[in-house]
């Protein structure tokens, strides 16, 4: 087994970019490589638990706050897509909790008073603090707006106490504090207004938590949560009362963006190992790779993950130069990661075969991990519906 895993360890394709973009991702790769093994990103798999150290690492390196990299000020589009990369072709869960932690820094910068900005959103950017984000519930997560129903009712001392259910919340169990929507006015048929955005500290009493036992993503916990009579002080609604599920719209192109990363990180990782494979695996005398069956499918994986980090790119840019992550652009690089992440994994399990379901290789992981971005921020289908009402301009279809 040992022979096999050195088999995979092929040093990660250059990327043809610019100076600017390189060297970020260059600082990415060293603190990957100065904290990962392979056998370190199995064991994050395989006991389900979080690389806390690698997180911290990234914040005390700089690559949560990325002041000053590429296009100016703040945390661009175009620098966390390099980072997010990086992280989905290694520790991917990493990756996905980061996603998470970029779209509290953005509410938070957008949104925050100046004390939350001080208590919440400077933990937060210094990689001190890990935040969750609990929008989805178990009665949906696609039509959120309408089927939510974790309530916050504000008390005679101007408090809110919150009860209700989320689910799927990635890295509950630990996180610092969660950014959490509830409807504080009933439905209407504007489902979006009526919802508001709470920031609410992990350790406030009413909150139980428990992990869901998950397929994929299995490096971050993703976890139940109930919230009993959660007592929380009005200083701790973030922006606009009754509006915080249109906040989080303005931040929902950006998540989509930095999932599209991470997703184009899994497909590159799954094709790097794949060609490695390809290349010393020997069958009939000679590299798998050598036939064309094989080789057509990993150019066709190539062609992809090249397609998706161009589209990616200049989604992130033309974000970047607009002040706001574009919603036709951002939308199509997500479908395009997508896309690449299920076609690149699938054919690395075709090419490894047998090895593929090796857990002590990556390329299952991979396989695992890229279901993912198949429905997160949005589903795939959602996001069709979207471009074909938006780009295409057709009738909404449902
Ligand atoms: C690993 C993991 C991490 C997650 N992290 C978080 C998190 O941190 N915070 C959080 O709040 N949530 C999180 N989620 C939840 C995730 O955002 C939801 O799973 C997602 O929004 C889809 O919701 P759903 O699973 O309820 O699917 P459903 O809404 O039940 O959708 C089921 C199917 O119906 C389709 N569908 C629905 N409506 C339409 C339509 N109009 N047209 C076409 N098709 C339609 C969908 O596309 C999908 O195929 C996570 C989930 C997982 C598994």
């Amino acid at each position: 087994m040992q022979e096999a895993l050195n088999l995979v360890e092929a040093p990660p394709r250059a990327i043809a970019e610019t100076p600017d973009r390189a060297a970020l991702r260059n600082r990415v790769r060293s603190v990957l490589a100065a904290h990962l093994t392979p056998e370190r990103l199995r064991y994050f798999d395989e006991a389900e638990e979080y690389d806390l150290e690698l997180f911290r690492a990234l914040g005390e390196s700089g690559l949560i706050q990325l002041d000053g990299e590429l296009h100016g000020s703040g945390p661009s589009h175009a620098a966390q897509s390099i980072v997010l990369e990086e992280l989905g072709a290694g520790p991917t869960s990493i990756g996905v909790s980061l996603v998470v932690q970029f779209m509290g820094l953005e509410l938070l910068h957008t949104h925050g008073s100046a004390e939350q900005r001080e208590r919440f959103l400077a933990p937060l950017r210094s990689g001190d603090a890990r935040v969750s984000f609990g929008l989805s519930e178990p009665g949906g997560g696609t039509d959120i707006a309408r089927v939510m129903s974790t309530t916050a009712v504000r008390l005679s001392d101007g408090s809110f106490s919150i009860n209700g259910a989320k689910k799927w919340i990635g890295g509950a169990m630990d996180c610092d504090f969660f950014i959490l929507l509830a409807r504080t006015a009933p439905l209407t048929d504007s489902a979006v207004d009526g919802i508001t955005t709470f920031l609410i500290p992990r350790s406030s009493p009413g909150i139980h938590t428990e992990e869901i036992d998950t397929m994929g993503i299995r490096g971050l916990a993703q976890c139940d949560v109930t919230f009993e009579n959660v007592r929380v002080p009005p200083e701790f609604v973030l922006g606009d009362e009754g509006r915080g599920f249109r906040q989080v719209l303005g931040t929902l192109n950006g998540e989509r963006l930095n999932g599209a990363a991470v997703a184009l990180g899994i497909a590159r990782g799954a094709l790097d190992t794949a060609v490695a494979w390809a290349r010393n695996r020997q069958a009939f005398g000679r590299a798998v790779g050598s036939f064309q069956a094989l080789q057509h499918d990993l150019v066709d994986a190539a062609v992809k993950v090249e397609s998706a980090r161009l589209l990616l790119q200049r989604a992130a840019d033309a974000s970047d130069a607009a002040g706001t992550a574009d919603g036709t652009l951002s939308a199509m690089a997500k479908l395009a990661a997508s896309a690449a992440a299920t076609g690149a994994t699938d054919t690395g399990m075709r090419v490894m075969a047998g090895w593929g379901m090796a857990r002590a290789l990556p390329m299952q992981r991979f396989f695992r991990d890229a279901r993912l971005y198949t429905f997160a921020p949005l589903t795939d289908e959602m996001t069709r519906n979207y471009l074909g009402e938006k780009m295409l301009g057709l009738e909404r279809s449902y």
